[in-house]
């Protein structure tokens, strides 16, 4: 079936691999970013060129009011939605915790913990079979990004962004239990090293050309194996599949 879906931080990495993805199977995608906005021109291009349709959506997911908008914004443009790909996060510079600042923390927690949850909240809202009244939900898919490091821990590297990843799988089991009832699936991918622009931003652009060998499959993963991935939990071939923690991580 053709699926309207939003994707938070879909102009870059992972979440413009999923859109475009997307796109070839004739979706329909709202491409949220924070703040590069020809990055998300690009991707809105790519998704069309594709096959599909799109719309750019500026917003920070750690402000409850720009959620709402992004999923307005897709819901008043395509009239309605079906999926949400919870994929905005970052990383800070590899530091020991004793060394990060409370800001960095807040920082972080803000944008990978709440913000997920403020985006899967809002999804609840409109996809739940039992909620919207007269005009109930018609329930749907939500993917969360959690990541390898919720299992590894990050010593030494970044235990603050692994353990907002932690908090990420434990909200997938939750939610998959809370709203399956309501005709909503919740899934979480577990991406291992991806080659993506996140790696500069921990301080280390060649951390995927450095780390992949260290992986069972010997190099990284591409943007594009984690989004055949996501693309499947969206989607009807995986609907029996609800709960579920997917390592994409090449065996690491
Ligand atoms: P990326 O290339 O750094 O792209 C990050 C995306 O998130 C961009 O589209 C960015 O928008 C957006 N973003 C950042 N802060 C945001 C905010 N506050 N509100 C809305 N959007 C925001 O990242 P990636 O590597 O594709 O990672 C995507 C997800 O996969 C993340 O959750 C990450 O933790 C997870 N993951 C990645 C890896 C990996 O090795 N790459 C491994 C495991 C898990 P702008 O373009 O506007 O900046």
């Amino acid at each position: 079936m053709v699926k309207t879906i939003l994707i938070t931080g879909g102009s870059r990495g992972i979440g413009r691999a999923t859109a475009i993805m997307a796109g070839r199977r004739g979706w329909s995608v709202g491409v949220n970013y924070a703040g590069n906005e020809k990055a998300a021109q690009d991707t809105v291009r790519a998704v069309q060129q594709a096959g599909g349709k799109a719309i750019a959506i500026r917003g920070d997911v750690a402000v409850e009011a720009d959620v709402i908008a992004m999923f307005d914004a897709v819901e008043n443009t395509f009239g309605r939605l079906d999926g949400l790909v919870n994929n905005a996060g970052i990383v800070a510079p590899t530091a020991d915790l004793a060394d990060m600042s409370v800001e960095r923390l807040k920082r972080l927690f803000d944008i990978n913990i709440l913000g997920s949850v403020l985006c899967a909240r809002e999804a609840a809202r409109r996809l739940s079979t039992r909620r919207g009244g007269q005009n109930p939900g018609r329930g749907g898919a939500i993917v969360n990004l959690s990541s390898a490091a919720a299992r590894i821990g990050s010593p030494n590297l970044f235990v603050d962004y692994a353990t907002s990843k932690g908090a990420i799988d434990t909200l997938t089991i939750g939610l998959s239990k809370e709203l399956g009832p309501e005709g909503i699936r919740v899934n979480a991918v577990r991406p291992g090293i991806i080659e993506t622009d996140i790696h500069a931003s921990a301080g280390e652009p060649d951390r995927a050309t450095r780390l992949g060998p260290t992986a069972p499959l010997g190099r990284a993963g591409t943007a594009d194996e984690v989004a055949e991935a996501i693309i499947w939990l969206l989607d009807d071939a995986s609907s029996y599949v609800n709960g579920a923690l997917l390592d994409v991580a090449g065996g690491r």
